[in-house]
């Protein structure tokens, strides 16, 4: 018996389910091949691409410190591959929401391996909940996340994780076939430093997670999802070592389980309808008529709205491939409601921009500002990026952080730059030559909006 493994997107040695399968086969199969299928990013997605390659990079040489070859290939020579080493069958992670394309999800992958006739074993990988168990009391799939929460939360206990000796994963791995080359990148993450940065926010930042969560000049959340789209970390791992310090102070540490409980519930909902990926999930908001003008989507992209709010995230984004949570509803907001812009339009520019891009949480992310989601906001609960701005960034110490040219100007005249026209002349900025006017009136887009969504 041949088996390939496939470790797409799992790039961790330590309790990786897909090694311990090999581990558990020691006897009954008689050889392993490990395949690194290699994705490909587009030229608006080099940031991505770069932290992609830099991360690869870096799993292969601990595999290979560990005399463990793989083969790395692209998605199109996998099934060619797969066959010219007779496999009689693959084993894959079918849980990844990560990838940068579609097609390499589990269930594309999973028909083009049937076709070539190769058997095809699944394992959970990435997640903590399995959607073919996740039902409500009636057997139907959740759409409310509090009843999804208040159901599964009690099922966060500690579990066992996969051991396994790499010494004995070298024994049964063939040598590579393919050359293991991949693009130089000076970026990415390895699963030693992902590690040190777990256990520095657990000893620090989570004891005021609720607080550390809408401070905006500086990152004090975990960026666990970075680890997570790239599977260098467990998530059984993750709920284990929250477990363990929860009684220390158990409102922040819940506020933080309940978080990664949304990330679960997002992928539950995802692989329960994965026509909501491209549509609507309330059906009555399937036939919006959305304005999408190109240029005012250009003028988002770029962060040239004129509010500096949304500017200083989308420059977050542009220049770190990362954006604050709070700032990523204020400018999903901005973009759907202000704009009137598709929310599919949004959801595909975060999806080439966000190093931790991971399709269910993206999307549900911009169905709830569009409010066409499960859980969404009410239409009518718009959020005025004016108001936004005052509250979470008081002191303009974030948008001074992502827009230079505001370095100087007195903090509090930089939330309402058209109330404050005149005080910014004086301080040097003037509105439509130093700094975009706002490209909007914000009170016109939500008359707009209101009455767009109640004649539907
Ligand atoms: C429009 C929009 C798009 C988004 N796109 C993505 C995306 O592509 N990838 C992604 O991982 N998250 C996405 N999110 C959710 C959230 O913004 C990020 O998970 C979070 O900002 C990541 O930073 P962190 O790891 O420091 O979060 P922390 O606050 O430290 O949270 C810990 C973990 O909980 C999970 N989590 C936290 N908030 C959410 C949430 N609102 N929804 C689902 N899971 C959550 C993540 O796995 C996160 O790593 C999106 C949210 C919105 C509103």
């Amino acid at each position: 018996m041949k088996v390939g493994v496939i470790l797409n997107r799992v790039f961790r040695i330590h309790h990786n389910p897909l090694l311990a399968y090999i581990c558990n086969q020691l006897g009954s199969t008689d050889t392993c091949v490990l395949i690194i299928p290699k994705e490909k990013f587009g030229d608006e997605a080099q940031l991505k691409a770069s932290f992609y390659h830099g991360t690869l990079n870096a799993f292969i040489n601990t595999l290979n410190h560990y005399q463990i070859q793989t083969n790395v290939m692209d998605y199109n020579h996998l099934i060619a591959f797969c066959k010219n080493q007779q496999l009689d069958k693959v084993v894959m992670a079918s849980d990844i929401m990560s990838y940068h394309h579609e097609s390499y999800d589990y269930p594309h992958q999973k028909q083009r391996f049937q076709e070539a006739g190769i058997k095809v074993e699944a394992l959970r990988v990435q997640h903590y909940f399995s959607p073919r168990k996740t039902f409500n009391n009636q057997g139907e799939p959740y759409k409310v996340f509090t009843s999804f929460y208040k159901k599964w939360r009690p099922y966060v206990i500690e579990r066992h994780r996969a051991h396994y000796e790499l010494s004995d994963i070298s024994k049964i791995v063939e040598p590579a076939y393919a050359p293991t080359q991949i693009n130089d990148s000076h970026s990415g993450l390895t699963e030693k430093e992902v590690q040190q940065q777990w256990q520095s926010f657990l000893n620090n930042d989570i004891q005021n997670y609720e607080s550390n969560r809408e401070y905006l000049p500086e990152v004090l959340t975990s960026q666990l999802s970075i680890a997570l789209a790239y599977g260098l970390i467990d998530i059984l791992q993750v709920f284990n070592d929250l477990l363990h310090g929860y009684e220390s102070n158990e409102s922040n540490y819940e506020a933080f389980i309940r978080e990664l409980i949304f990330r679960e519930f997002y992928y539950v909902l995802m692989t329960q309808y994965p026509e909501t990926a491209h549509q609507s999930f309330k059906e009555k908001y399937r036939n919006i008529e959305w304005v999408n003008d190109k240029q005012q989507f250009d003028q988002w992209k770029n962060g040239k709205t004129g509010y500096p709010i949304v500017d200083a995230a989308m420059q977050e984004l542009n220049q770190t491939g990362y954006m604050h949570n709070r700032m990523r509803m204020v400018t999903s907001q901005f973009l759907t409601k202000d704009l009137l812009i598709d929310w599919t339009w949004g959801e595909t520019y975060f999806k080439d921009k966000l190093i931790d891009y991971d399709n269910a949480s993206n999307v549900h992310g911009w169905q709830w500002s569009a409010s066409t989601g499960t859980d969404a906001v009410p239409y009518f609960r718009m959020f005025n990026p004016i108001k936004q701005s005052e509250r979470f960034d008081p002191n303009a110490l974030y948008i001074k952080q992502w827009l230079s040219t505001l370095n100087h100007v007195d903090s509090h005249l930089l939330h309402d730059t058209q109330k404050h026209m005149q005080l910014l002349k004086q301080q040097g900025i003037q509105l439509g030559v130093d700094y975009p006017e706002p490209m909007v009136n914000h009170q016109y887009s939500r008359q707009r909006v209101m009455s767009l969504f109640k004649s539907l």
